[in-house]
């Protein structure tokens, strides 16, 4: 099927693709697919506008095994642009997928749309200090990272077809000997309402149940600075958020002695309102916040905590 794509192993990011995939759709006037390595939603993504949707059966569970079989299917209909979901295993799909496919591939775009015979792609550039809009030529490959859009609507009870294609999985040169699930302390703060997140202003580890109590007073997942996690190793490495790290999107963002680098910066920009906590009046974090406190976090943040408590 020609047209429009989608693909991400998680199936609440493959549907917030289908809401940039039906806007290309009427612009483009081709009809859209997901492409699912699991059939048991496949009649929800056709609720929700999609008018095709492709099971893609293989013999192992790895999503990234399954590039050649996407490449061959993409190739045998004509594909013309897949949408894949920014995670870490789809982002590794795109890339093997783009390279056997021989097509351009854009990575994080924040926004799609068609531009004569191929896709015109914004993405953040430098940390996110500039914005950069792409053209790629058809059949391309873009990248979008989760929640970027909203999902798309259930609109009553969809016509689509499904179809279901049995591939052989890539597992000839990489076979999986062991898995070792990573243990998460907490909520993913990717996916927090409330984070508060601390910085190199804390003086010592044993300050964090201060900086929890705070947490525990907001109702906020806690987050940091890279080197609180990768130097420090205060906190676990999933905790830190920027360019390098977890990107957020929370309601509210308290960050608490952070000088607002540009690689912190870029992993908060989208939070709703951003309050700082810093001594150091200059510092670049009071440019992104919207409140700012310049003090001692020692201070401030037990007056905080009382204050949200009441
Ligand atoms: C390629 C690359 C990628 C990177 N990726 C990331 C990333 O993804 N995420 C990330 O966070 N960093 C990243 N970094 C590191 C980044 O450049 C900064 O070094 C880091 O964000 C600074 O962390 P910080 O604000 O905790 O520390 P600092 O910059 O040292 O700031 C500490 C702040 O605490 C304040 N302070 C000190 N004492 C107090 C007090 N008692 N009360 C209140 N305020 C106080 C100071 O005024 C200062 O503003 C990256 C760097 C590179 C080169």
């Amino acid at each position: 099927m020609p047209g429009i794509w989608i693909y991400s192993e998680d199936s609440a990011v493959a549907r917030q693709l289908l809401t940039a995939g039906l806007e290309l759709k009427n612009a483009m006037k081709q009809p859209v697919a997901v492409l699912t390595l699991s059939g048991e939603e496949a009649q929800t993504f056709i609720d929700a506008g999609a008018d095709k949707v492709y099971v893609v059966k293989g013999s192992n569970p790895w999503p990234e095994s399954y590039a050649n079989a996407v490449a061959d299917l993409l190739t045998k209909e004509q594909a013309g642009v897949l949408l894949v979901g920014g995670t870490m295993r789809g982002k590794d799909l795109a890339a093997k997928v783009a390279a056997s496919l021989k097509a351009g591939l854009v990575t994080d775009a924040l926004r799609v749309a068609c531009a004569g015979d191929g896709i015109e792609t914004t993405r953040l550039v430098y940390g996110g200090l500039a914005v950069r809009t792409e053209t790629v030529t058809l059949p391309a490959l873009v990248t979008i990272p989760p929640r970027t859009f909203a999902e798309a609507a259930v609109q009553g009870t969809g016509q689509g077809e499904v179809v279901i294609v049995e591939v052989a999985n890539d597992d000839n040169r990489v076979s999986v000997t062991n898995v070792c699930p990573i243990v998460r302390q907490g909520a993913d703060i990717a996916a927090a309402d409330r984070i508060v997140c601390v910085g190199r202003g804390l003086s010592k580890k044993e300050d964090l149940t201060m900086v929890e109590a705070l947490a525990a007073a907001v109702g906020a997942e806690i987050g940091c600075t890279r080197g609180i996690s990768e130097d420090y190793r205060w906190l676990p490495n999933d905790r830190y958020i920027g360019i390098s790290g977890q990107k957020v999107k929370p309601e509210l963002y308290i960050g608490l002695g952070i000088s607002g680098q540009v690689q912190h910066v870029a992993g908060i920009r989208d939070a709703k309102v951003i309050v700082a906590v810093d001594s150091n009046e200059k510092a670049p974090i009071f440019e992104a916040a919207d409140y700012g406190i310049v003090g001692d976090l020692y201070e401030v943040v037990p007056l905080l905590t009382k204050a949200m408590q009441k």
